[in-house]
């Protein structure tokens, strides 16, 4: 069915922020809910593609939509979700790419996440609720960076850390008037448009 419309031009101001340059790298999250809320928060920023390593021994499916859930709203319709099957291969593609990778990692090397310049492509490299990121993927980063903590508990909700870094990356990329035009080259923004007006 053809989109009304307001529907169209909703889709298209969309679009036009989108932010190919930044993305995340979820690197066994296994929680469905932290990993709804963090595409729910990755579509309010504008990124365009997220990357997850599934935790070992999750199924393929549980990243293709089914367990999603309401915590998504309807975002992980809006943000596609790319199966890795390494953290430090995908670090290592996407810095190929020119992505400098911040692993939310504490090291002696680690800096406040704050200090970063996130107009850069930039990917966020979150790790799994027990165990954190991975040495191997938090050595191959760029930067190690975390979210200074003054209370009793050592580490936030994986979601609400992914948040707190966004919206930094999403204030420094207002600032440098990256929202103001298209980020995306018009072929690819008229295919999505077309993608996501007739799924
Ligand atoms: N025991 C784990 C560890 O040692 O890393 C705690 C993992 S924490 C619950 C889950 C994820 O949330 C972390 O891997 C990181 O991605 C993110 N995170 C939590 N607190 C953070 C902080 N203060 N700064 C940066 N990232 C944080």
């Amino acid at each position: 069915m053809a989109p009304t419309p307001e529907r169209f031009a909703k889709i298209l101001r969309v679009l036009q922020k989108r932010q190919p340059t930044l993305t995340v790298l979820m690197d066994e999250v296994n929680k469905p809910h932290n990993l709804s809320a963090i595409v729910r928060t990755c579509d309010a920023v504008g990124v365009l593609e997220a990357h997850a390593v599934p935790p070992s021994g999750g199924k393929l499916a549980e990243f293709e939509g089914h367990t999603y859930d309401a915590t998504s709203g309807s975002a992980h319709k809006w943000v596609k979700v790319n199966k890795q099957t390494d953290a430090l291969a995908a670090v290592r593609e996407l810095q190929g790419r020119g992505f400098q990778v911040l692993a939310t990692h504490l090291s002696q090397r680690s800096v406040d996440y704050r200090e970063i310049d996130y107009t850069r492509p930039t990917c966020v490299l979150l790790g799994a609720e027990k165990w954190g990121v991975g040495d191997g993927a938090a050595q191959a980063a760029d930067h190690n960076i975390i979210i200074p903590m003054f209370g009793m508990v050592q580490s936030l909700n994986v979601s609400v850390a992914a948040a707190t870094i966004l919206f930094e990356a999403q204030r420094q990329r207002l600032a440098a008037g990256m929202y103001a035009a298209p980020q995306l080259a018009p072929a690819d923004l008229a295919a999505l448009a077309f993608e996501w007006a007739y799924p």
